[in-house]
């Protein structure tokens, strides 16, 4: 199964991900992860992204678009993946298309996060991450503490904060978000499923559970 998540940066996407990772046992692909991952190893791509990425705006195309084309190939990915984070705009869904067509792939489920402003700010200014990226996991300094303070539960690494999660970029991230989201709803309108990510984690839990 091929799953596209959408919505805003805070809209709950890497934790559903993560629900949906292992109860249909499919990778999650998260461009953001991957590009936070280049900017850490200064990689020619990282350098090139790092800048974009601290304003809170789009990486260019081309740089997304060539890492979801390498990584949709590998083996793992070949019972299916979850998109979190592309497509972010009208361009990339007609590239993903074509990269679909040529792969023999297509989307089965695209699942469109909706969540209010003062929630986003809520989550994104207390969100903590693992540091190592082969685990991932989230946390929130009020709503989902770690066991031990500044380490992850689930494999001991050090967590940190991220540097696009202060208040002047997650505004412009949600701007930037607001502007591109209309013509990719619009785009995978007859798959589209609209969940109401104000509510609890366990309560979104439940309504991915009905689509999969
Ligand atoms: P995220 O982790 O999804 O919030 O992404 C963090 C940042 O990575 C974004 O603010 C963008 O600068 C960049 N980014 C992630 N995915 C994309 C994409 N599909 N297209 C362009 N930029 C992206």
């Amino acid at each position: 199964m091929n799953i596209i998540l959408l919505g805003p940066p805070g809209a709950g996407k890497g934790t559903q991900a993560a629900y949906i990772v292992k109860k249909i046992n499919v990778p999650q692909i998260s461009t953001g992860n991957i590009l936070r991952e280049a900017v850490a190893n200064k990689t020619e791509y990282g350098l090139k992204a790092q800048e974009y990425m601290n304003r809170g705006d789009l990486v260019t195309d081309e740089i997304v678009i060539g890492i979801i084309r390498d990584r949709i190939q590998e083996s793992d990915c070949q019972n299916g993946y979850i998109l979190d984070g592309f497509p972010r705009n009208k361009e990339q869904s007609i590239a993903l298309d074509s990269m679909l067509q040529e792969f023999g792939h297509s989307i089965d489920r695209v699942f469109d996060f909706r969540v209010s402003e003062e929630n986003l700010l809520k989550r994104l200014l207390g969100r903590l991450n693992c540091s190592n990226t082969s685990c991932g996991a989230g946390y929130h300094e009020e709503f989902k503490k770690p066991k031990v303070k500044g380490k992850c539960d689930a494999c001991g690494s050090d967590l940190f904060r991220r540097a696009d999660d202060n208040k002047e970029t997650i505004l412009n991230r949600n701007k930037v978000y607001e502007e591109t989201a209309g013509p990719i709803r619009d785009h995978y309108s007859e798959i589209l499923i609209a969940i109401d990510s104000d509510k609890e984690i366990s309560e979104i839990n439940a309504t991915l559970d009905k689509h999969l």
